[in-house]
């Protein structure tokens, strides 16, 4: 039996999605997420306008809900940016997103609705719903990577977040690798960050960076992973490197936390068996004994991840836990 159902939405850079997600009433069986659609960001047009989309779009939502007579506990929001849960203000947030630093989300949404609210992180409500209903449930402590066009991670604990004191932890893109060095990171170092080497975008980054003369660049990682798949062995040297690199720092994170599980997700787990075998090889490299031991887990839940975590973030709320 289903309870607790919750509409959701899920901010990024160029779209905002939204479901309606019932939550089971114990962790172990599955959420149902149905209802989905969405809507472009617009990020060009700035926070505010950004905040009275998102309002109207939730609006709309909550319209469509009670005409199918359908019961809605509370709105769970994923937001990019860093999130100041307690407040539901953004409490930072990239130029991806202009203006979108400082907008109050849970006060706009107090003006249309009495429902209960809670926003968090996109990338730890994608962790929340990976740790507690996807590839991580049934782990007591789960560290998730979100490995896209950037690099993001979550550190779950007894199926709560763990956020830090500027709601900044799980940063795993800006964490020291010797391969970043020299490449620019988008928190603007170029000191040497995993991320500007190892995300979708940094692996086409890394094969441009280095690239034989007769080799053509390429526009993506998607890019790289099909020429290493046709046998490109420049390609496939790439991926090794970045992955084993990416697979270091992931030991060195165990190493400090030794968390149950850790759950990677996200475009660039596509990347094939090369890449699997490279992380694994620098994770085993870098992995204290007993840390070698942690399994490390494809995420399953895709798109949904995220709007299923913003819902339990809000049932927690609700529940006062
Ligand atoms: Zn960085």
């Amino acid at each position: 039996m289903l309870d607790n159902t919750y509409l959701t939405f899920d901010i990024g850079g160029t779209k905002i999605a939204s479901g309606v997600v019932s939550l089971p009433p114990a962790a172990g069986a599955p959420p149902q997420v149905s209802d989905r659609c969405e809507i472009p960001t617009e990020a060009q047009s700035g926070g505010d306008e950004i905040r009275r989309r998102l309002v109207a779009f939730a609006e709309e939502r909550l319209r469509a809900c009670a005409a199918q007579h359908r019961h809605i506990d509370g709105i769970g929001i994923a937001a990019a940016g860093v999130v100041d849960a307690e407040r539901g203000v953004i409490a930072a947030a990239t130029d991806i997103l202009p203006g979108w630093k400082g907008q109050r989300i849970a006060e706009a949404f107090a003006a249309v609705t009495d429902l209960p609210v809670a926003m968090v992180g996109d990338v730890g409500a994608h962790g929340l719903g990976e740790a507690i209903y996807g590839a991580g449930r049934g782990h007591k402590t789960v560290l998730s990577l979100g490995l896209g066009t950037g690099i993001g991670g979550a550190y779950i604990v007894d199926g709560r977040l763990v956020t830090g004191a500027h709601g900044v932890a799980g940063h795993a893109g800006h964490v020291v690798s010797g391969l970043g060095k020299g490449f620019l990171c988008s928190c603007g170092t170029t000191s040497g960050h995993i991320e500007p080497v190892a995300s979708g975008s940094g692996l086409a980054t890394l094969y441009n960076h280095e690239r034989p003369a007769d080799v053509e660049p390429a526009a993506d990682g998607r890019e790289v992973c099909e020429r290493a798949a046709l046998g490109e062995a420049y390609a496939g040297r790439v991926l090794e490197r970045s992955a084993r690199a990416l697979g270091e720092c992931v030991a060195g994170m165990a190493n400090l936390l030794d968390p149950h599980a850790i759950v990677l997700s996200g475009s660039v787990v596509q990347a094939g068996p090369v890449w699997w075998r490279a992380l694994r090889d620098g994770f085993m490299d870098g992995a204290l004994e007993l840390v070698r031991q942690t399994p490390l887990i494809e995420g399953e839940l895709g798109g949904a991840a995220p709007l299923i975590g913003a819902a339990h973030a809000v049932r927690t709320a609700r529940r006062g836990e």
